[in-house]
């Protein structure tokens, strides 16, 4: 048995009650006059439900922060950030990127990212979009600094994908640009919009779940 200190509640009420809330901490409600005997009685029988339920918010992954001040993804690969005052802009060198300070760390990586990524995502859109026979009915493609959506389509035909784009894998980022895609003929998430999908991405449910697993903060 894993030991599980829990906190012990003890009020005028008649019966031991076992909770875990959202900590994961075990809090154990009993009467003012309980013994511990009695107490630690009632967790050596529920203890196998303790187990479990911690078990299982254990497994609950949190989101990934894709940039921290010690880390950045690109392309779903991991580098570390280092700061340098000397420095003016973002800079890479062989496997970590030196920014010139922590306050704009997000605005120096943004136009790393700008100068460097956005050429190759632009000509992926063009790519999927003559492929989808959309490519006329692009407008614009933008970079965008969103911080609840992947991308985005309006109705006058301008794309924009978020910069954290470029921190995803490359699968993913190819799910988003043909999701953003498929609602230039479909401005919903209808049925049949999602088979457009399907169409060129064959895999849109598992990337739809694996793109949960990143935090856009
Ligand atoms: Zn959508």
């Amino acid at each position: 048995m894993d030991a599980v200190k829990p906190n012990i509640i003890r009020s005028n009420r008649r019966t031991i009650s076992i909770q875990i809330n959202s900590q994961g901490q075990v809090v154990v409600r009993a009467p003012s006059r309980a013994s511990d005997r009695d107490i630690s009685k009632v967790l050596t029988e529920k203890n196998d439900w303790i187990q479990k339920t911690l078990q299982k918010m254990s497994s609950k992954s949190p989101q990934i922060k894709l940039i921290t001040n010690q880390y950045i993804y690109i392309q779903g690969g991991k580098f570390s950030i280092t700061f340098d005052p000397e420095k003016t802009t973002a800079t890479f060198k062989t496997d970590s990127f030196v920014l010139p300070s922590k306050g704009y760390r997000d605005d120096h990586l943004h136009s790393y990212i700008k100068q460097k990524f956005f050429p190759h995502l632009k000509a992926k859109v063009v790519k999927f979009a003559q492929q989808m026979e959309v490519d006329s009915k692009i407008s614009k493609i933008r970079l965008s600094k969103a911080t609840t959506n992947w991308g985005s389509c309006n109705s006058k035909g301008t794309i924009s994908l978020n910069w954290k784009l470029a921190c995803l894998p490359k699968g993913l980022q190819d799910y988003i640009i043909i999701h953003e895609l498929s609602h230039l003929d479909h401005m919903n998430h209808s049925p049949a919009f999602w088979s457009r999908v399907e169409r060129f991405f064959p895999d849109y449910k598992l990337a739809k779940k694996k793109l949960k697993q990143f935090s856009l903060k």
